[in-house]
């Protein structure tokens, strides 16, 4: 039967990395609803929705056509046809993505989608690994395995830098992640485990360790 793993956790906790590889080791499908939330905002950017406009944001979250691979040997996204797989990692969006995940109507709306998603893997026989902030909470309570990632504002903040292509924690690396955890600390508590939910602070692991620590759950 198919499996459906739910991972949350803050930025550099180390979920994306660890959901990902963890797919593709288990052949399961793999699904970053982060990337959704900053497909919203690429799409609204780019179209000059004001993000505070409320209903503006969610008509478009109800409209936009995201078409996103949930194949975790190639991860990709595309909005009504263009490629934006890398755009939504850009400073511009990571700095504003919470002004559109806070929209109540967004959350609706994408919580929507993300359940269809998981319930179509379900229906091809396959499991999947959706990752988070929301998704052992609201998303998917009934995640047949269901696990919290955290690790110390250090830790994040280095493992951010190094994505970033940089050696030291830089001021711009730390503002912007403290600042997002700030922001997004409004919509989800993801910083403890809620009930049936294992609790794994990554802070000394390396990915390895990560991966074996999620595995084992
Ligand atoms: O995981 P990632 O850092 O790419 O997520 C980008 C943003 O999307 C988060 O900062 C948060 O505002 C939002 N998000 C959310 N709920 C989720 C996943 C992401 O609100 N399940």
């Amino acid at each position: 039967t198919p499996v459906t793993v739910a991972v949350d956790g803050p930025s550099g906790s180390g979920k994306s990395t660890v959901s990902r590889t963890v797919a593709l080791g288990f052949d399961l499908a793999y699904l970053d609803t982060g990337a959704m939330f900053r497909a919203l905002t690429w799409a609204a950017l780019e179209q000059g929705t004001d993000l505070t406009d409320v209903d503006a944001v969610a008509h478009l979250a109800r409209t936009v056509e995201i078409d996103q691979s949930t194949d975790p040997a190639r991860p990709g996204l595309a909005v009504a046809g263009t490629d934006i797989t890398r755009a939504i990692r850009e400073s511009r969006i990571s700095s504003q993505v919470s002004a559109v995940a806070t929209n109540l109507d967004v959350r609706g709306e994408l919580a929507r989608r993300q359940r269809e998603l998981i319930a179509d893997a379900r229906r091809r026989g396959r499991g999947m690994v959706a990752e988070g902030r929301d998704i052992t909470t609201v998303i998917a309570p009934d995640a047949e395995v269901r696990i919290l990632l955290t690790a110390d504002e250090e830790a994040r903040l280095r493992r951010r830098q190094r994505q970033s292509g940089g050696s030291q924690v830089t001021d711009a690396t730390r503002d912007e992640v403290l600042r997002r955890d700030r922001d997004d600390s409004t919509v989800s508590n993801f910083t403890t485990a809620a009930d049936g939910v294992t609790h794994i602070d990554t802070s000394a692991l390396d990915l390895q360790g990560s991966i074996d620590a999620v595995v084992s759950v």
